[in-house]
């Protein structure tokens, strides 16, 4: 489904990915670790358009994608829930709702109430303004709004990042749940263990290049990951 090839890039003069091949294909869950500052956001703002590159190339369902627009990428099925979840905090659960599914001419109900089956804390609060949900319910919501968009590729950057653990067990729930409507999935995570028990394969970065791919299962058990990003 997608391919990346050769891809490098950066901010200004400073080269942050040297040269990354990967690829997901439909249906799986694919997941992403790495030490902070490895370039883990980085290369989910290429694959989303939002960050231009510096070389390599994108190709999305056969289609080249490398020099498309971001609101390109996003209609043909490529959207990113970003780092931080990034909701509108003034405006009402159900506008952030129906501003994810913005391309459209109307918002179509039926998605709207898919969302609200997988949240149902979203339609109790679908009046409320965004910025005072609790930070697991923003995630919801950001996750939520992506679904509106219609997703083929959902990015997720670090969905469980400073939540409970409760909530944390509740996220990995709804990724399984995505994957079983259909979506694939490409997951950048700091909860290495708990990301690779969901996960079909996995790509280790390190300062921005692949050191390590292959099926989950396998990352999980190789002892230089355990050591180094699952703390065993
Ligand atoms: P983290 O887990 O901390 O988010 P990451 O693997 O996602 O790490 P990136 O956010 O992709 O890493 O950052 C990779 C490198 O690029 C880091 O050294 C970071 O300091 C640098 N960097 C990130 N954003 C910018 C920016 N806007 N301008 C300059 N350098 C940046």
């Amino acid at each position: 489904m997608l391919e990346v090839k050769g891809l490098t890039g950066g901010y200004g003069r400073i080269e942050v990915l040297h040269g990354v091949d990967a690829h997901i294909s439909a249906g799986e869950i694919v997941t992403l670790i790495g030490a902070n500052g490895a370039g883990k956001t980085t290369l989910m703002r290429i694959i989303s358009g939002v960050q231009p590159l510096i070389a390599g190339k994108i190709t999305f369902e056969g289609a080249d994608f490398t020099a498309l627009a971001p609101h390109k990428r996003v209609a043909a099925g490529i959207i990113q829930v970003p780092e931080g979840r990034q909701v509108f905090r003034p405006m009402s659960v159900e506008d952030n709702l129906r501003l994810g599914a913005y391309r459209r001419k109307r918002t179509p109900d039926a998605d709207l109430e898919r969302v609200y089956a997988m949240f149902p804390i979203l339609k109790d609060k679908r009046h409320l303004a965004a910025g005072g949900l609790s930070g697991g319910q923003q995630q919801m919501l950001a996750i939520g709004r992506a679904i509106m968009g219609n997703p083929k590729l959902l990015l997720l950057d670090e969905p469980s990042m400073g939540l409970a653990p409760i909530i944390v067990a509740q996220i990995f729930d709804v990724i399984r749940q995505l994957k079983a409507m259909g979506i694939t999935i490409f997951l950048v995570e700091q909860n290495a263990s708990a990301a690779l028990a969901i996960s079909d394969r996995a790509y280790v970065l390190e300062t921005g290049r692949v050191a390590l791919s292959g099926p989950a299962r396998e990352i999980a058990g190789n002892a230089d990951v355990r050591k180094a990003y699952l703390g065993i």
